[in-house]
């Protein structure tokens, strides 16, 4: 099970995609929609929008 990198916490599927999305499609290692929001430094509302958009155009990074 992955964990965020930055706070520990256990990573969704969604955390994971988000974090590939916007920082590094290749990455191995995340970080949860909190400290991707803050790293970001957005809300993680504007990040679920973002996610939401994503699904509609059907990114298959998120479920
Ligand atoms: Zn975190």
């Amino acid at each position: 099970m992955n964990a965020c990198m930055k706070c520990g916490r256990e990573l969704t599927f969604n955390d994971i995609g988000a974090y590939r999305k916007f920082i590094n499609r290749g990455s191995t290692q995340y970080l949860c929609k909190e400290c991707l929001a803050a790293r970001l430094d957005v809300t993680v509302e504007d990040i679920n929008r973002k996610i939401e958009q994503f699904k509609l155009q059907g990114c298959t990074l998120f479920v």
